[in-house]
């Protein structure tokens, strides 16, 4: 989470009795400390309200369009979560039934990522699809060393320079070389013989996204996998490929089934998802799963036998909650294939209904139509040099919505875009205002002397 600094004690403000001073705990006449612990207790409906008001100033989740979050569910599936809010997932023992349905969503994913044996596919839930990619680079790290005598070798990772940041992360925690292929022309994400050229003895494995944050396409998993098997018949190198499914994973299953990108290409070792995103559940739940367990090495795996039981876990951390867990397996019984394959449809058709009404605007250039991921960037065409997408990022604001704004990575950072994710809510109904909102704003923006703030600002919330 964001490293935060201490902040100076400040004295409270007055405030008048329909806050403090008809509390009948606190008496209070002054609003409580904000950095530093109150002395005393306030009544529950005081310390409600405080909390209450101050989270009014933050943003409407249903307008935000830079996030891939899943922020809206059944009113049962809140129920259920509030159910099992005091479950703590690691307590298998304890809680057996809740450990036997993530279970269940691991079998059920195994079986959507045609592993080739379900049975023989293992996999965890986690606190999103972070945590699993550290997991699968573990594993990857792990295989690798102990494949040979690596003395003195250093591992390296091969990847897009268009991952999310949980894979630079993973490199720097764990030591690893990140070994990023840099974006060319109009190739916004991995190119599957630059991937096969970067690898040697010391790589790790290759990460392919389904699909990319940046801009929402597909990398050509298929394609970086032959490129490898081409490599290994060249050099004997067997470069194993974990997919970065944090969104398609749940998406390519029901809208592009004769797309191959999972377990069904014997290469592919390892697959993450975020169940928080278009696995439909709020944060934060994710999924790691393994092809067979001789993909994942033995001492990873931890048997705690203090909490009563003794089942093998894979996780970085301890304590969870079991409350997404429970509305993970609630949202695949109640929706099944046809019910997720029409919740993703409905997505991707807004996706590119929007992305070709903005696209015959005249005033962008769509970089993506939304066809893959239900997401689309685009920024200001050729001629549009008046404006930039920060401007507009910064004018939909003042109507609500939240588009980031942002530059792309290594070797084309001469490109800032905004990008807008489509997620389940986001409706055509909504996406009709959404579109009248921004063509009020054009003609304002076309009238401006030149565009504001450049280049003080690199993005605007962008979210990965
Ligand atoms: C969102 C995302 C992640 C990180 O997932 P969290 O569930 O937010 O931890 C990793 N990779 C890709 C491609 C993503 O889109």
């Amino acid at each position: 989470m964001t490293l935060h600094k201490g902040a100076p004690a400040r004295p409270g403000h007055p405030v008048n009795p329909f806050y403090g001073e008809a509390d009948p705990i606190g008496g209070m006449t002054e609003s409580p400390p904000r950095h530093t612990l109150p002395d005393g207790p306030l009544a529950p409906h005081t310390a409600y309200q405080y909390v209450h008001d101050e989270l009014m100033l933050d943003g409407n989740a249903r307008l935000n369009l830079a996030t891939f979050v899943t922020t809206w569910m059944e009113p049962q599936a809140s129920a259920l979560m509030a159910e099992c809010r005091d479950k703590n997932m690691i307590d298998k023992d304890e809680y057996p039934r809740t450990a036997e349905l993530e279970r269940r969503c691991v079998a059920m994913l195994a079986d959507l990522w045609h592993a080739p044996d379900p049975a023989a596919a293992v996999g965890c839930s986690t606190t999103g699809s972070s945590e699993a990619c550290m997991l699968a680079g573990m594993a990857f790290k792990r295989r690798w060393s102990r494949a040979a005598d690596r003395t003195g070798a250093r591992p390296n990772l091969v990847m897009g320079a268009n991952v999310q940041v949980c894979w630079e992360k993973f490199c720097t925690f764990w030591e690893v070389e990140a070994r990023q292929v840099p974006m060319e022309g109009d190739r916004y994400h991995l190119d599957p013989q630059a991937a096969a050229d970067l690898c040697d003895e010391n790589t790790i494995g290759v990460v392919a996204i389904l699909g990319s944050t940046f801009d929402g396409s597909y990398e050509p998993v298929a394609e970086v996998c032959a490129a490898l098997d081409a490599l290994q018949e060249r050099t004997g190198l067997d470069i194993p490929v974990h997919i970065d499914g944090a969104s398609g994973g749940m998406v390519a299953p029901f809208l592009d089934p004769d797309l191959t990108w999972d377990f069904r290409i014997p290469r592919v070792s390892s697959i993450n998802t975020s169940g928080h995103k278009y696995g439909l559940v709020y944060p934060g739940v994710g999924w790691a799963l393994w092809r067979d367990a001789t993909m994942l090495p033995e001492e990873l795996v931890f048997r705690v036998n203090y909490l009563g039981g003794d089942l093998p876990t894979f996780a970085l951390n301890f304590s969870r909650p079991g409350a997404q867990v429970v509305a993970q397996y609630y949202t695949f019984l109640r929706l099944g294939r046809e019910g997720y394959r029409a919740v993703q449809q409905v997505t991707r058709d807004v996706a590119t209904s929007l992305a070709s009404r903005i696209g015959a605007l005249g005033d962008f250039t769509l970089l993506t139509h939304g066809d893959e991921l239900p997401v689309f960037a685009f920024t200001t065409a050729p001629d549009t040099t008046v404006f930039d997408v920060f401007d507009v990022s910064r004018r939909l604001k003042e109507r609500g919505w939240l588009v980031p704004a942002y530059t792309f990575p290594p070797h084309r950072e001469d490109l800032s875009v905004l990008r807008v994710v489509c997620r389940n809510g986001f409706s055509h109904d909504l996406a009709d205002l959404f579109l009248d909102d921004l063509e009020q704003l054009l003609p304002e923006l076309r009238a401006q002397p030149c565009p504001l703030q450049r280049p003080a600002r690199k993005a605007t919330a962008f979210h990965h």
